[in-house]
């Protein structure tokens, strides 16, 4: 499939859809405390999109029972929502949602701390968010995907992190993904020349131990091989002639 450069109009109601998906991923993250079921998060998570308007893209995706992925300590991505799994104080939990609203897509992912967590822990999340806005910074006309690829991993190596290869970021628009594929490490100046109206989901995910990751028998939920912890940060950006638009900015803070 091709690359879909977005027109100006289309980006405008892109930001809306990720004003939903912000507006959603706030809500879980206020009731994120022990003892909330991840079930309950998700009814969360997926009340606040179609209260807004929107549609949730990740519920029936290939299948996916539900609006949020919700991936605690090891879980990387794509974790399940359940009645039996509880937030626990020292969890660190990632969150991922999506929704369309206007026939286009938005897209975007944060890892919260519960309580009280090692200094460690906190750092892996802070280098997380870093190199997801190194990745944005390079997201410029002139520039190529690998920079983007490449802002990610020369951070997360300079922490001695293992970054996830085997899941990517996308291309984004009237399908929740679409090329191109947005890896968490390249080259330089490599790869497609970035232009205008190029919209993309970046999104690092980082491992306190090696980048090599595993599927679970339910098909969906992703960990860590070594069951170290891992972070994962994500924002739906757009190319324009300028700086980069990070669509998905939390302005409701
Ligand atoms: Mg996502
Ligand atoms: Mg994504």
């Amino acid at each position: 499939m091709a690359i879909t450069l977005k027109s100006p109009s289309e980006i405008a109601i892109m930001k809306k859809a990720n004003e939903i998906v912000v507006k959603a991923l706030n809500a879980v993250e206020k009731n994120i405390k022990p003892g909330i079921s991840t079930y309950e998060l998700d009814s969360i998570c997926e009340a606040t999109i179609r209260e807004n308007g929107g549609d949730p893209t990740f519920k029936g995706y290939k299948g996916f029972p539900s609006a949020l992925c919700i991936s605690l300590n090891e879980e990387v991505v794509h974790g399940i929502p359940s009645k039996k799994r509880r937030i626990k104080d020292g969890d660190i939990v990632s969150i991922d949602t999506g929704c369309r609203f206007e026939g286009l897509c938005g897209d975007s992912a944060r890892t919260i701390p519960v309580g009280k967590v090692s200094e460690k822990v906190q750092k892996l999340l802070e280098v997380t968010e870093q190199c997801l806005y190194a990745a944005i910074d390079n997201c410029r006309a002139g520039k190529r995907l690998g920079d983007v690829s490449n802002a990610i991993q020369t951070l997360a190596e300079e922490h001695g992190y293992g970054i996830v290869i085997d899941f990517v970021g996308h291309g984004i628009g009237r399908s929740p993904h679409e090329e191109p594929q947005v890896s968490n490490m390249g080259e330089k100046s490599s790869g497609i020349l970035l232009q205008p109206g190029l919209v993309i989901a970046i999104e690092p995910m980082v491992n306190l131990g090696t980048g090599n990751v595993k599927v679970l028998n339910d098909k969906w939920t992703v960990v860590t091989k070594d069951r170290k912890l891992s972070a994962h940060f994500e924002h739906s950006v757009a190319v324009t002639d300028g700086d980069p638009i990070v669509l998905s900015e939390n302005i409701f803070k």
